[in-house]
């Protein structure tokens, strides 16, 4: 036998079975956003690398450390990389198609595959997928509101109950640069505790170093001075109206400081919902944000944006965490057994009417004995079955068998329906 090849590390696949689960996951996503006025966008699993370097930022772990890099052939050059995240290429996408002189907001979401060089683990893959909305041309703190009400919605209708919505503001372009003093000379204090790559942060992007997972540094950061603290007006009144809105509809929340998105065009609301998974760094499902500036940093006009995106692995394992049955398997309406090279051609056509009238049947393909079809029409768990054998062929009259109660009827072959 040739050596086996296996699928790359972090990777993963997806057999009939799980498959369904992922098939009801997507349909009650598909059918929440739609309900919410959002429509679906595809677009491009590469970009060029330069849409992900303005639009993610060239300082996040995610550009800098795990993005998949693409050689432009002949160049050695990297030219394009495979999206690890949606938001920049739906902006891309809605800029280059002209969207953004339509009627506001503008609604989208995705259902689509990213790509990290991450260290696998639970919870953590190189390709994983997401489901992400993005709502554009509103500043109001209801359509915060409503984004977040729409992930809280979709976790409910999923069954995971024990959810909790950890909410931020992290300011404005006002209010930010203030903020960020009072935060390095915070940080500066405690610089030779920090790890590494905070060191750097504290240079280049220190809101970031609120979000490092390495013990020492968060616990610093549980010290620091809180974006809260420092709001302008406007942004205080924004978080204000939205957590009223929140409080109207029923939803709870924490405040949490410890939420950052640590670039520039992130502004005000930054939410998570956190759910019982597997690794507890690994607990949020879903992530989101404004995010003011991003399409005027990526050539479009000046046009605010508020998402998310939920972690469809991280979704599936909180559902199994929180008990959630999968959904109930499909089975075959009828299975037809047959006896002979003439039987089974019949068995065949009849499978094939009643799958002309969109119903399930099933006959044998793989030339099995009359009690081994009877078994496996067993095993598939058929509801009905028919048995063709010579008198059967001679007569056009055969035993139509309920597999349930085990009642039997005499069918005409050439017209009995189910
Ligand atoms: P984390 O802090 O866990 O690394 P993140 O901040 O990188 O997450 P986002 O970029 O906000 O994550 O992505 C949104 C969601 O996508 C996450 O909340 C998670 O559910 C999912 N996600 C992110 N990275 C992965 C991954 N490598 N494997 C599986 N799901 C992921
Ligand atoms: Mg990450």
């Amino acid at each position: 036998m040739a050596a086996m090849i296996q699928k790359p590390r972090g990777t993963l696949d997806v057999l009939p079975e799980r498959a369904k689960v992922w098939q009801h996951i997507e349909k009650t996503l598909r059918s929440v956003a739609e309900k919410y006025g959002f429509g679906e966008i595809r677009f491009p699993t590469f970009e060029n690398v330069d849409l992900f370097q303005r639009g993610v930022g060239d300082t996040t772990d995610v550009v800098q450390k795990e993005m998949y890099l693409l050689e432009q052939k002949g160049t050695g050059e990297a030219r394009y990389a495979l999206r690890p995240e949606g938001t920049a290429g739906v902006v891309r996408s809605i800029i280059e198609n002209g969207k953004c002189s339509d009627a506001m907001p503008l609604r989208y979401y995705y259902l689509a595959n990213m790509f990290r060089y991450e260290k696998p683990q639970a919870g953590r893959f190189r390709e994983f997928t997401q489901f992400g909305v993005e709502l554009f041309g509103s500043d109001s703190a209801l359509a915060d509101a409503s984004v977040i009400s729409m992930g809280n919605e979709i976790l409910e209708k999923l069954g995971i109950r024990d959810r909790l919505l950890h909410i931020n503001s992290i300011g404005c372009p006002n209010c930010r640069p203030k903020y960020q003093e009072a935060l390095v000379s915070y940080f500066q204090g405690r610089e030779s505790e920090l790890c590494e790559t905070c060191r750097e942060r504290l240079k280049k992007n220190p809101l970031r170093i609120l979000d490092c997972k390495s013990p020492i540094c968060s616990s610093i950061a549980a010290g620091a001075p809180k974006t809260v603290d420092s709001l302008c007006d406007d942004c205080r009144q924004h978080l204000s109206t939205l957590l009223s809105a929140l409080d109207d509809s029923g939803i709870s929340y924490e405040l949490d400081p410890g939420i950052v998105r640590g670039l520039d065009y992130y502004t005000r609301t930054v939410f998570e919902f956190l759910c019982p998974i597997t690794g507890a760094a690994q607990s949020t499902v879903c992530g989101g944000g404004r995010y003011d500036g991003l399409v005027r940093e990526l050539g479009g006009p000046s046009l605010s944006g508020i998402g998310f995106a939920i972690g469809i692995n991280r979704l599936i394992d909180a559902m199994e965490k929180s008990g959630v049955n999968p959904p109930e398997e499909t089975r075959p309406l009828l299975y037809i057994a047959s006896m002979g090279q003439e039987a089974a051609m019949r068995a065949f056509q009849i499978a094939s009417r009643f799958r002309a009238e969109d119903k399930w049947a099933e006959s044998d393909l793989v030339g099995r004995s009359l009690k081994a079809q009877m078994k496996y029409a067993d095993k598939i768990r058929a509801s009905y079955t028919l048995i063709l054998g010579e008198e059967e062929l001679r007569s056009g009259i055969a035993q139509l068998k309920n597999m349930e109660t085990g009642e039997q009827v005499a069918v005409e072959l050439a017209t009995f329906s189910l």
